[in-house]
């Protein structure tokens, strides 16, 4: 399924302001709650799509990649990715409120408003989440305008296949936590600006599970993780380019006590190409003439991405024309079609002759066509360069 713009989801305007944006989602997601709406899959598909919508467009850095590179830019949809992103319903119910829980703010009474869901501090247990993990992948102009999949292999935190990521030896090995008496949640009163308010807060002793390990695993000495590699394969989608971002989510470190795994972050580095120059989705190609060929013409061959094609100069070619083969740069990221590939002629005048050439020269500017230089048609060079890359 193709995922919606989420400017349209929340139905705000590209120039919506934070607060619009955040009136948005709250009517949305008022609108769409699973309270409202019991057994409906349809509602819960579209509060789902609104918290990710919004998740992206109230994060500045975020929204500033997602305005750039649409969803693509966000490590999901169509390329690839398996799962990865917010694309492959990676969100839950849980995260939902655990991360926005504040928004929905008096309607449903406030911080403990969602039985069931950890966010509110409704009695569900704290899961724990691994960090995120940062990688750099170089890429040649030929991974990049066909895309790629990369076999990497990952040092990272991974589940200890010991106790299976619990952390403790056997099923007995826990007591229930003394300071939150197993709830996770410890209560505290605080004094704000609107008034004395009661929060909750996961207990610091059990960080939230609400049992203690008290005969921990051997292996990970009660983490449930240890160091580790995984082979991670990566399918990069055509078009991406030098500094962007792409998440895979749940591939990043593992979380102790079998928690949600972090997401892993890679960051797209190009390695320049020898001969082909990128230009945004266009690539630029110097070719050198020498003055026979451009005054007569010649068949030639110029490097494109894939191989190498043949092309035709016309007799008579100025330096700095420039030929453009439409469709033969980069695809666009997001899919929307493809660059062009600009062949900019230069033609590179010989700094030394020897008394042979001065000789042939010489009897040369004797010819009608070489007494003067010809007058430019059409503004100068530089004029027409612009004109070119505008
Ligand atoms: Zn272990
Ligand atoms: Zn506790």
């Amino acid at each position: 399924m193709a995922k919606r713009d989420y400017y349209e989801v929340l139905g705000v305007d590209r120039g919506a302001s934070a607060d619009e944006i955040k009136k948005a989602y709250r009517k949305a997601a008022l609108k769409f709650h699973p309270d409202k709406n019991p057994g409906d899959k349809d509602a819960e598909e579209k509060f789902k799509e609104a918290a990710e919508a919004y998740d992206v467009l109230s994060n500045p850095d975020k929204k500033a990649r997602y305005d750039q590179f649409g969803h693509e830019g966000m490590g999901a949809g169509a390329g690839g990715f398996g799962g990865g992103g917010f694309g492959g319903g990676g969100f839950t119910m849980e995260d939902i409120f655990s991360q926005f829980g504040d928004i929905f703010g008096g309607h449903f009474g406030g911080g403990g408003g969602f039985g069931g869901f950890s966010g509110g501090g409704g009695g569900g247990h704290r899961v724990s989440r691994g960090s995120d993990l940062r990688i750099k992948v170089k890429l040649t102009l030929k991974e990049i305008v066909n895309g790629a999949t990369k076999k990497l292999k990952i040092n990272k935190q991974i589940t200890c296949d010991q106790c299976g990521g619990t952390g403790a030896k056997d099923k007995d090995s826990y007591s229930t936590c003394q300071t939150c008496n197993g709830s996770g949640y410890v209560s505290q009163v605080v004094n704000t600006f609107f008034g004395r308010t009661q929060t909750t807060q996961p207990c610091p002793t059990c960080h939230g599970e609400g049992k203690i390990i008290t005969n921990p695993c051997p292996k990970c000495h009660g983490e449930g993780t240890v160091r580790g590699e995984e082979v991670i394969e990566l399918k990069i989608p055509a078009g991406v380019g030098e500094g962007m971002q792409l998440s895979v989510s749940g591939k990043g470190n593992a979380a102790r006590h079998g928690g949600v795994p972090g997401d892993l972050l890679v960051l797209i580095e190009e390695e320049p190409d020898k001969e082909l120059v990128r230009d945004g989705n266009d690539l630029i190609y110097n070719l050198n003439l020498t003055i026979p060929q451009a005054v007569l013409g010649v068949s030639t061959e110029i490097p494109t991405v894939d191989a190498r094609a043949k092309i035709k100069i016309e007799p008579g070619t100025q330096a700095g024309k420039v030929l453009r083969l439409r469709g033969k740069g980069v695809p666009d990221v997001n899919g929307y079609g493809r660059g062009d590939l600009l062949v900019v002629v230069n033609i590179p005048i010989p700094a030394k002759v020897n008394a042979e050439e001065k000789r042939l020269l010489e009897q040369l500017s004797q010819g009608d066509n070489f007494k003067e230089a010809a007058p430019t048609a059409g503004g100068n060079l530089f004029d027409r360069m612009k004109s070119f890359f505008r």
